[in-house]
């Protein structure tokens, strides 16, 4: 039986209190993680947690240069699945170098052929622009979108997938927007837990999409197996699940 796909959590938050050890095993969710501290890695590596991905969040910004540089130069000794979540956001401060430290990692993801997830809150047509310039070779995905159709459009022309949270499932203002996600086929689910939701939450979240929107709980889970399998080229055997 298909699982449902969680593409955007944060495993190292719940490393006191749940057994990470095969954590897909027990659960109806196969857990994509995210790891974006030196303290984080340990837990990711030595639990065999099976799926994250590994980078610099924009709130890193402020850090020693040494560090960033170092952290970034490392991610690919730890085989994450892809270089996430990295990006922009207008609540932090110096746009430049945010700029700096998102191209330091759009480096690495476009010389090793990773797959990106991204964090992208205001600065929209700045992130838009980076891309164009860029032209990543493998999937990128923007966690948590939540942004107005027309960046939808930019972003969709760009090839991006889309990952539905509770962000954008309950405004009630973006109902386009998601129905268009839909429309699209490439999208994921997430919970960002703990962060905006609990480790249950794409249970919750695919229910809702399947009350309220017209696809079926099992076209939900085929799309986000195949979504998944196409991100790690045929490594997840989805077409041996189906
Ligand atoms: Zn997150």
């Amino acid at each position: 039986m298909l699982k449902l796909i969680d593409i955007h959590c944060h495993l190292f938050d719940y490393a006191s209190t749940v057994d990470l050890t095969d954590i897909d095993n027990d659960r109806q969710i196969i857990y994509v993680s995210t790891v974006l501290k030196p303290e984080e890695i340990a837990t990711h590596v030595g639990k065999a947690i099976a799926f994250w991905f590994m980078g610099l969040h924009p709130q890193a910004v402020g850090l020693d240069d040494k560090f960033k540089r170092k952290y970034v130069d490392h991610i690919v000794d730890f085989d994450p699945i892809g270089i996430g979540e990295i990006g922009l956001d207008k609540n932090y401060p110096d746009l430049d170098k945010q700029i700096e430290l998102l191209e330091m990692q759009l480096k690495i993801a476009k010389f090793y052929k990773l797959p990106t997830l991204y964090h992208l809150v205001g600065h929209e047509y700045e992130f838009i622009k980076i891309h164009k310039k860029w032209k990543l070779p493998k999937m990128k995905i923007m966690h948590g979108f939540n942004s107005s159709s027309e960046v939808f459009e930019e972003l969709n022309k760009l090839g991006f997938y889309f990952s539905i949270g509770n962000r954008l499932l309950n405004n009630p203002k973006k109902r386009e927007v998601l129905e268009a996600i839909l429309q699209t086929k490439r999208f994921f689910l997430e919970s960002d837990a703990p962060y905006d939701g609990g480790l249950d939450e794409v249970i919750k979240i695919a229910v809702k999409l399947k009350n309220n929107y017209e696809i079926s709980m099992d076209e939900i889970k085929h799309i986000l197996n195949k979504n998944f399998d196409d991100m790690v080229e045929g490594k997840f055997g989805y077409s041996e699940k189906k």
